[in-house]
C-alpha cells in the first residue's frame, strides 16, 4: 500500500514535470524548471532588481549584462548572476549613468571578472559615477563608448545592433535618458529592443533613422513604463508581441503609467512586469521564443 502510494506520487510528479516543461510559457506552473540549455539558443533575463534595469543576455559564447540596477538591490543582482553559474561577464553595457542603471556596478566589479565595459559616453557629477570611473581605471577594465551604427557579436549569430545614441547628442534636463544606449538584439527570427531610459525625443529620432527596422519581437519598455517613453509613433514601428517593464513595486514615480499599459493593450502586446512577475526569462532558439516569469501570480 505504501509502495503503491509512493509510486502514484512519483508518477504524478513526473507527469507534472513533463506538463510544466511542455507549457514553459504558461503562468501557474509550479515546477521550477531550469531554462533550456543555453548552448542551443539565447536567454535574456530581465532581472527583478526593483526600480531599475539589469538585463542579462546569455548565448553559448558570452554573458552580457545590460545595466546593473540600483544600489539597494546589489546583493540580489550578484546572487542572481552567480546562480546562473557565471563568474566572468564578457560585456557590461551601462545604458546611461543614472543610479538605477549604474548602482550595482561596484558589486559587479567586485564579484565578477568583467572583460569589456561599454557606456554611452555621457558624464554626470554624482559620487556614484565618479567612483565608477575610478574603479574602472584602477582595475584596468577595457572600456569603450557605444554609438549608433556599431554592432557587437555575441556568438552563434546573435548580434547586438547599437541604434543610439549618436551625434548630435541630446541636451537639456532629460539628456542622460535620451542619450541612453538603445540596442536591438537579433538572433534568427527573434529580436528584442533594449531601450534604457530613452524618452520620446530619442524615440522620434529612432523612428526617423530606422523606421520599420525597429520592429522587434520583444520590447524592454522604455524608462520603466513611464509616459515619457513608449510614444505611439515609436510603438507603431516596434509592434512588439511582448513588452517587458522593469519596475519596482509601489515605486514613487508611479511607473508604469496607465497610458503606457493602455497602448500595449491596444496593440495586443503581452505585458510582463518585474514588480508583479519577478525576474522574466525569455528564451529563443532563433525560431520561436518562450517567456517564463519567476512568480506565479495568476
Ligand atoms: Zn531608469
Amino acid at each position: 500500500m505504501i509502495l503503491s502510494r509512493s509510486f502514484h506520487k512519483a508518477l504524478l510528479a513526473g507527469i507534472m514535470a513533463l506538463l510544466c516543461a511542455a507549457v514553459f510559457i504558461l503562468p501557474g506552473c509550479s515546477v521550477q524548471t531550469q531554462a533550456p540549455e543555453k548552448a542551443i539558443g539565447i536567454t535574456v533575463h530581465v532581472i527583478d532588481v526593483g526600480q531599475g534595469d539589469a538585463i542579462l543576455i546569455s548565448s553559448s559564447r558570452e554573458n552580457v549584462l545590460v545595466d546593473t540596477g540600483d544600489v539597494p538591490d546589489r546583493d540580489k543582482l550578484v546572487s542572481y548572476i552567480k546562480k546562473q553559474g557565471i563568474s566572468t561577464i564578457d560585456k557590461v553595457i551601462i545604458t546611461h549613468p543614472h543610479a538605477d542603471h549604474l548602482g550595482g556596478m561596484p558589486a559587479v566589479l567586485e564579484h565578477f571578472t568583467v572583460k569589456q565595459l561599454y557606456d554611452s559616453g555621457q558624464t554626470t557629477t554624482t559620487g556614484l559615477y565618479r567612483r565608477y570611473l575610478t574603479t574602472v581605471k584602477d582595475k584596468k577594465i577595457p572600456f569603450s563608448i557605444l554609438t549608433g551604427g556599431q554592432t557587437l557579436e555575441l556568438g552563434d549569430g546573435a548580434v547586438l545592433h547599437i541604434l543610439s545614441p549618436g551625434k548630435p547628442y541630446f541636451d537639456g534636463p532629460d539628456a542622460l535618458n535620451n542619450n541612453s544606449i538603445v540596442a536591438k538584439l537579433v538572433y534568427g527570427n527573434f529580436s528584442m529592443l533594449l531601450t534604457g531610459d530613452a524618452e520620446q525625443e530619442a524615440e522620434q529620432k529612432l523612428v526617423k533613422l530606422y523606421g520599420e527596422d525597429l520592429h522587434s519581437t520583444v520590447l524592454k519598455s522604455g524608462h520603466h513604463g513611464s509616459n515619457t517613453s513608449s510614444s505611439s509613433s515609436f510603438l507603431k514601428q516596434v509592434r512588439p508581441e511582448v513588452a517587458v517593464i522593469s519596475v519596482g513595486a509601489g515605486n514613487e514615480y508611479h511607473h508604469p503609467h496607465p497610458s503606457t499599459l493602455k497602448k500595449y493593450g491596444a496593440m495586443k502586446s503581452k505585458v510582463y512586469r518585474t514588480d508583479r512577475d519577478g525576474t522574466i526569462t525569455i528564451y529563443s532558439d532563433g525560431q520561436s521564443y518562450q517567456v517564463r516569469k519567476e512568480k506565479n501570480n495568476q
